[in-house]
C-alpha cells in the first residue's frame, strides 16, 4: 500500500522534473544577509525580500530576545483563546500610527492574512475582481470565499473598468427590494508592487475607479511597505491614495526583516476581523519574538538609520537599474526581473551564476506563467556597489544582459 502511494509520487516528481519545473530546498547554514552560506561555500545572495537588511539586525534581534525572554517562546493558543500577550497589541498600535490608520491586525504570515481576510469580509453572493498578477495567497483566498470571481488583465485600467460595469449590474435597485437581500458587495485587489515583476499598480486611478463603481478596495503593499512615501508607509502612501483604501494589507517579513501579515484600516474593519478571519481566530498566536521583532523593525523603519537605509537601497536600485533597466515600471523596485523564459533555460542560467558565487533564484510555472520563467534579482540596502558591479557581469557573463519588455 505504502509502497504503490509512494510510486504513484515518484510518477508525478518525474513529470514535474520532466517539465523543468522541479523544486528543491537549498540549505543555508547562515543568516540571512548579502552573503549566505550553501553547502559550504559563501555566495552573494540577490534573492531576499529583506529590502533594508533588517532581517539580520541586532536591534530586531535583541527585540525577539527580549521578547522571549519576558514573555515567552511560545504563544500558547490563539489570542481568542487564552488572552492576547501584550508584544502583539505594542505591535499594532506601533502598525496603525505608522501607516497612519485608526487600527491594525496582525496575523502569522501574509498568506494567512490574505486568507482570513477576504474570506471574512467576501461570500458567495459577492463579486471580486483581481489583477492577472495577484499573489497566489489572494487568489487562493478569493476562490475559498465563493465569490463569484473576475480577474483583469494586469494593470489595465479599462478592463478593470469592464469587469466594475459587469459587477454593478447586479445591483439594481430590483435587486434590493427584499431588505435581506443585499446587493452583491464587490471587492477590487491589486498589490502594489508587484513582487514577480517589481512593477508598479496605478492606485490613484485604480482607487478612483473603484470610487465610482462603489466597489471596495483591498491593496497589498508586501512589497512596498517601509519602501515607499515620506513616512515609508508604501505606495499608497507616495501615491497620496492611503486613506481612499478600504483594507491595507502588508508583510512583517519582507522589508519589516521579521515574519507575519497585517491588515490596516478602520476601527470597524479590525473588530470585524478579530470575530470573523477563520485564519486569525482558529490558529495559534505567533511566538512573541516575532512581534518584538516586528515592532522594532518599525521603529528602525521610521528612525534615522531606517532613512539611511531606504536611501542605500534606492542607490543600489539606480545602480543596477542604469545596467539593466526595468521597462515595466516608470516606479523604480528593489525586484528586478531579468525574462529568460524557457524554464529550464532559467534554471541554468542559475545554476551558471551559483558557479560563479551569486545566487540568484530561478522564478517559474506556476509562480509566473508558463514561458515566462525569469530570474528574479532583489537589491536591499545591505549590498555595496560592488556587489551591483559584481551582478551586472556576471549576467553579462552568461548572456542575459537585459530583462525583457515582453510578459
Ligand atoms: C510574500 C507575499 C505574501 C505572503 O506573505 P508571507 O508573510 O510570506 O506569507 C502575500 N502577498 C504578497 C504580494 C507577497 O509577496
Amino acid at each position: 500500500m505504502v509502497n504503490s502511494f509512494d510510486a504513484e509520487l515518484q510518477q508525478r516528481l518525474a513529470a514535474i522534473r520532466d517539465a523543468g519545473l522541479l523544486r528543491e530546498l537549498r540549505r543555508v547554514d547562515s543568516p540571512q544577509g548579502p552573503h549566505i552560506e550553501i553547502g559550504g561555500r559563501t555566495l552573494l545572495n540577490f534573492s531576499s525580500n529583506d529590502y533594508l537588511g533588517l532581517a539580520n539586525h541586532p536591534a530586531l534581534k535583541e527585540a525577539a530576545i527580549k521578547a522571549t525572554e519576558k514573555f515567552g517562546a511560545g504563544a500558547g493558543a490563539s489570542r481568542l483563546i487564552c488572552g492576547s500577550l501584550a508584544p502583539f497589541h505594542k505591535l499594532e498600535e506601533a502598525l496603525a500610527a505608522f501607516k497612519g490608520t485608526e487600527a491594525a491586525l496582525t496575523f502569522s504570515t501574509g498568506y494567512a492574512t490574505a486568507v482570513g481576510t477576504i474570506t471574512a469580509l467576501l461570500g458567495k453572493d459577492d463579486i471580486i475582481i483581481l489583477d492577472k498578477l495577484v499573489h497566489a495567497s489572494i487568489v487562493d483566498a478569493a476562490k475559498l470565499s465563493g465569490a463569484k470571481l473576475r480577474v483583469f488583465a494586469h494593470n489595465d485600467l479599462n478592463d478593470l473598468e469592464d469587469k466594475l460595469r459587469w459587477s454593478s449590474s447586479f445591483s439594481l435597485p430590483g435587486n434590493t427590494l427584499k431588505r435581506e437581500l443585499q446587493p452583491p458587495q464587490t471587492l477590487v485587489v491589486t498589490e502594489s508592487i508587484f513582487s514577480m515583476d517589481g512593477d508598479a499598480a496605478p492606485l490613484r486611478e485604480i482607487v478612483a475607479l473603484k470610487e465610482k463603481y462603489g466597489a471596495w478596495l483591498m491593496v497589498d503593499e508586501a512589497h512596498a511597505t517601509g519602501l515607499y512615501g515620506k513616512n515609508r508607509r508604501g505606495l499608497a502612501e507616495e501615491l497620496g491614495v492611503s486613506d481612499r483604501i478600504e483594507i491595507q494589507m502588508g508583510t512583517l517579513g519582507k522589508a519589516l526583516g521579521a515574519s507575519g501579515g497585517y491588515i490596516c484600516g478602520s476601527r470597524a474593519l479590525v473588530d470585524f476581523l478579530i470575530n470573523r478571519a477563520r485564519s486569525f481566530i482558529f490558529s495559534t498566536a505567533p511566538a512573541p519574538a516575532a512581534a518584538g521583532a516586528a515592532h522594532a523593525a518599525i521603529r528602525l523603519v521610521q528612525s534615522v538609520e531606517g532613512q539611511k537605509r531606504n536611501e542605500q537601497l534606492w542607490s543600489r536600485v539606480m545602480e543596477l537599474q542604469s545596467q539593466i533597466p526595468n521597462p515595466k515600471s516608470e516606479i523604480p523596485s528593489a525586484i528586478i526581473p531579468v525574462i529568460i523564459g524557457d524554464e529550464s533555460a532559467a534554471v541554468a542560467a542559475a545554476t551558471q551564476l551559483r558557479e560563479q558565487g551569486l545566487f540568484v533564484p530561478a522564478i517559474r510555472y506556476p509562480t509566473v506563467a508558463r514561458g515566462a520563467a525569469r530570474l528574479r534579482v532583489t537589491l536591499t540596502a545591505a549590498h555595496t556597489p560592488e556587489d551591483v558591479t559584481t551582478l551586472t557581469r556576471a549576467l553579462g557573463q552568461i548572456g542575459h544582459p537585459q530583462s525583457a519588455t515582453g510578459n
